[in-house]
């Protein structure tokens, strides 16, 4: 099992942000903070509520998130990492992963004693290396205190780094952009998450949009930017096992792959969602929701039965935004149909297009697929939905019209009988 704790503080509110985070504002200790403090409480009680269900349990990977948990006193974070472990089975080889601000780390001190509370992988914030567009986002860093947090993690004795960055930015070019990545290759992290900015409504970077005051740039740049950028990326031996992840061999983020590889997770915090056996709740946002309805043991009561439609339909979306793609035994499998017999018309139009590729029994996109990969999933589940609804297939034709990889061409192959 994953688990994921929400921390719900930032310092500043960033001006793209989405996430249920509340500002602390720039001079308050988040050690003395009593909103910090309450919620450390209501967290620990939240753990002690699902150690009596679910204690016992392995637990493979732990996932700092927010908001900025590297805001919180490391021995708070120490603290709650040994309760974990005491109520399941937390092993040594687990991923812990904090996700950490720049300006939020004090020029690097706190680290050590993350390190020493048992974080053994930081996931950095950096988003870029432009001072403007650092501003633009409303970000409290600068570049130059981004390279010290690195330099600072890798001379505490961090062995598992991750930088984080945002592609598609108002007024950004290709060439700042590929600018970027340099800068932050030559900073040797494990690991590089690079992600399109998503305008969310309502946030004030959408309204400068939508008002004109900011431009986005244009779609064909924005394509360049994820094309060019994920092949400087593995020239430089960082390879795309994600559509926004990128990773040194052996760095590959085990939460993330759990996550998609369809493993239950247990949310804690605030705004935090679970799946747990077929079964999916949200925490409430409001700290003060939160709190009550763990005070009122409710926690977790008001939860959806994931259909299998909705597992198929995630199970095609998880996959196919990986480079290793959908396993099609794991489809027949979980819906009895053949994915390839199902659809075999749009399969062939993606194949010839260069946008998917079919090998070792696993269909994923190419890297032009990736770029487009929300209208082929959309495309894809319409088709999925219509399918389903006829049940289990009839045993599959035992001659096909299927692609193979290796032979751009479409050939005619026997298909094994169902
Ligand atoms: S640091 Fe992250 S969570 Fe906090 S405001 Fe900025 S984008 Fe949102």
């Amino acid at each position: 099992m994953l688990v994921y704790i929400h921390v719900p503080f930032c310092r500043t509110r960033c001006r793209y942000c989405a996430f249920h985070s509340v500002p602390l504002g720039k001079g308050v200790d988040a050690s003395t903070s009593p909103q910090v403090q309450d919620y450390v409480d209501t967290l620990l009680l939240e753990l002690a509520h699902w150690g009596d269900r679910l204690g016992g349990s392995e637990i493979h990977s732990v996932f700092w998130g927010g908001g900025t948990p590297s805001l919180l006193p490391p021995r708070i974070v120490g603290t709650v990492l040994e309760r974990l472990a005491r109520v399941f089975r937390l092993g040594d080889k687990a991923e812990i992963t904090l996700e950490a601000n720049p300006e939020s780390l004090r020029g690097g001190r706190v680290l050590p004693a993350f390190l020493a509370a048992g974080i053994n992988r930081l996931s950095v914030g950096i988003q870029s290396m432009d001072d403007t567009t650092l501003r633009l986002l409303g970000r409290p860093h600068k570049a130059h205190d981004s390279l010290h947090t690195i330099f600072a993690a890798r001379e505490s004795g961090c062995a598992n780094i991750n930088m984080d960055l945002i592609w598609g930015l108002p007024g950004q070019g290709v060439r700042q952009w590929l600018q970027t990545l340099k800068d932050a290759v030559r900073m040797s992290p494990d690991h590089i998450s690079a992600y399109g900015l998503t305008l969310e409504p309502g946030t004030p970077l959408e309204l400068d949009c939508e008002e004109g005051r900011l431009q986005l740039p244009p779609e064909r740049d924005q394509n360049i930017m994820f094309t060019e950028g994920a092949a400087l990326l593995e020239s430089h031996g960082y390879m795309q096992y994600e559509i926004s992840n990128f990773a040194r061999m052996g760095f590959q983020c085990r939460h993330n792959l759990g996550y998609w590889e369809g493993m239950d997770y247990l949310g804690f915090g605030p705004s935090a969602t679970s799946t747990v056996q077929g079964r999916r709740w949200t925490n409430p946002a409001s700290q003060r929701a939160w709190d009550a309805r763990i005070r009122a043991g409710t926690l977790g009561q008001e939860v959806e039965e994931l259909d299998a439609h909705t597992r198929v339909l995630e199970l095609v979306m998880l996959r196919l935004r990986t480079a290793r793609g959908l396993r099609l035994k794991a489809y027949r499998e979980l819906t009895g149909r053949d994915f390839l017999r199902d659809h075999h018309r749009i399969v062939q139009a993606l194949h010839e297009n260069g946008l998917i590729r079919i090998r070792g029994g696993y269909l994923r996109l190419t890297r032009s697929g990736m770029v487009v990969s929300n209208s082929i999933l959309s495309n894809l589940f319409e088709r999925i939905t219509a399918s389903l609804k006829e049940g289990p297939s009839l045993p599959a034709s035992p001659r096909l019209s299927v692609l193979l990889d290796d032979e751009p061409e479409i050939r005619t192959v026997t298909w094994p009988q169902a």
